[in-house]
Order: C-alpha cells, then structure tokens, then sequence
C-alpha cells in the first residue's frame, strides 16, 4: 500500500514514523516547503504545493496512492478543501488527523477572536508587551495603527519573518516542544503582559498557556478556521487503526 501524508505538523511525522516503522508500508509525507530545514519524517518526502485540487488528484493517481491522510495544521485551511476535493476526484480514501483544539480552564483569562486582524484589534485595550506566537506569516496584521505602533512584540518563530512586521519587535527563533518552565521564564524575563496564540491544540506548544495562567496574563486566542467534513480522528494511533482498514486499490 502507498499512503500520502499531507504533513508540516508533530502528529504527521510521528504517523509517518508509525506506518513506516510499525506497519511496514509505502508512505509519502508531503510539505509545503514553508519552512527552510524541515524536521524530516522517515519514508519518502515530496515538498512544494501540487497546484491545486485537480494536481493533487493527478499526483494520487500517478503516484498509485491508496489511502490519503490529511494530517496538517488546523489553520492550513486551503490544503485541506484541496484534499477533500483531490480525494474526491481520484477516488481515494480520505481521513483527517485534526488534533483537538485548546480549552480554557480555571484561572485563564482567554479572549477568543476569528483573526490576526481582530486579534490585533483587541490587544491595545489587554496589554504592551506582547508575545506574539502565530508564526512569522500574517505579521502584516500587527502594524499599520499608531497603538499596535506603540505595543512592543516578542515575536516567536522557526524562521525569521519578513516586513512588513511591527514597528517594535524582537524576534526569538525557536521551534517546538516548549517547556514550563522555559515558557514561564521568558514571560517574566520579557515582562509580557499579553500572549497571542491560535489555538493549534498540542502538548508541543501548550505550555505558554500553563504559564501566562499562572503570571495572570490574558491570552488573545485565534479560533480555528472552517475545514472540511470529512471523516478525522485526533491520535497517529488512530490514523494507523484506519489505514489497516484500507486494502491496496
Ligand atoms: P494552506 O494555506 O492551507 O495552503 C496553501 C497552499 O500551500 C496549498 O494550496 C498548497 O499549494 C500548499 N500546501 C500547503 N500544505 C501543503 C503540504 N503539506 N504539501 C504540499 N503543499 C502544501 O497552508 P499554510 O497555512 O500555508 O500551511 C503550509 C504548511 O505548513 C502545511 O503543510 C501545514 O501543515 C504547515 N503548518 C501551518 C501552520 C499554520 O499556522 N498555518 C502552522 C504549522 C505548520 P497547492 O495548491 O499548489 O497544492
């Protein structure tokens, strides 16, 4: 059997490691190219996008692909309307491996919004120093309005972002798992008094959470965007389970 992964997350490289390793089958694990020195997951890798639903649907079939996981991040919306419809069109089997989304518990002080641009809209009235934690793409959202001007923003990401960002910044290059007690330090070193973050879900990354709850810090959430209805699960395990499920075409 030949499974495509559609990857750039945690839980797609650790499935890939599970179909690979354990299940002893052909799989490909896609990225977008987004990032300069990817984590690479084991099996064989494809990166750079596939031009489209009707290109990815021309990669499954030529590729003999037999099942299609779409294992990316929750706020990869168009991959994975495009997947849905490339599964569609070449008649392969489709699941989703969505992790689940964060959930405020006692003591959070979360703000929930729908975007980086309300997400921006709201934080002069919470904070002015800001640890931003969205990525270095849409930094565009967090400048152009004399109050974000006056905000300061630590801004965390894998690679360095590209102007136009905000006006005072500090980058910090990092990548995930976070720890406790290195998230708790930097908002005390840093004296941040407001976190952004979308909700991604994950262990990686959920410490900031833990911490600015514990510093008393507000938290500007970015709810998920809208994915397609398609049959998911939340766990690699689970994602294996269904895979045995599907024959060779
Ligand atoms: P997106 O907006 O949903 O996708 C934009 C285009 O990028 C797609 O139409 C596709 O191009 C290409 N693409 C995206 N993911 C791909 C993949 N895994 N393999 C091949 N092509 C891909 O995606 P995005 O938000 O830019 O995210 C890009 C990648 O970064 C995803 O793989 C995602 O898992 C990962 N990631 C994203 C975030 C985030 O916050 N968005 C965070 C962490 C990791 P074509 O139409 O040409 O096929």
């Amino acid at each position: 059997m030949h499974v495509l992964i559609l990857g750039g997350t945690t839980e797609a490289r650790r499935l890939a490691e599970l179909l690979t390793d354990e299940a002893g089958l052909r799989v490909t694990s896609s990225l977008a190219g987004r990032v300069a020195a990817p984590r690479l997951p084991p099996g064989e890798v494809r990166v750079g996008g596939f031009g489209g639903a009707e290109g990815m649907a021309a990669w499954l079939r030529e590729h003999r692909v037999d099942a299609l996981i779409d294992a990316t991040h929750p706020f990869a919306g168009t991959i994975s309307f495009n997947a849905a419809s490339a599964a569609a069109l070449a008649h392969v089997p489709l699941l989703a491996l969505r992790r689940p989304g964060w959930v405020a518990g006692e003591g959070d002080d979360w703000h929930p919004v729908d975007s980086l641009e309300q997400a921006a809209r709201v934080l002069p009235a919470l904070g002015e120093r800001v640890f931003l934690t969205t990525g270095r793409m849409g930094l565009a959202a967090f400048t152009g309005d004399p109050e974000l001007d006056g905000l300061w923003f630590l801004v965390r990401s894998v690679d360095a972002p590209e102007p136009p960002f905000p006006a005072r910044m500090e980058v910090l290059l990092d990548r995930g798992p976070f720890s406790l007690e290195g998230e708790r330090e930097l908002l005390r070193r840093h004296r941040v008094d407001v976190v952004v973050t979308k909700d991604s879900g994950g262990a990686a990354t959920s410490p900031k959470l833990v911490a600015a709850r514990e510093a008393g810090v507000p938290v500007v959430v970015v709810r998920r965007p809208a994915v397609p209805a398609s049959a998911a699960v939340a766990s690699p395990q689970e994602a294996v389970a269904w895979v045995r499920l599907q024959g060779p075409r």
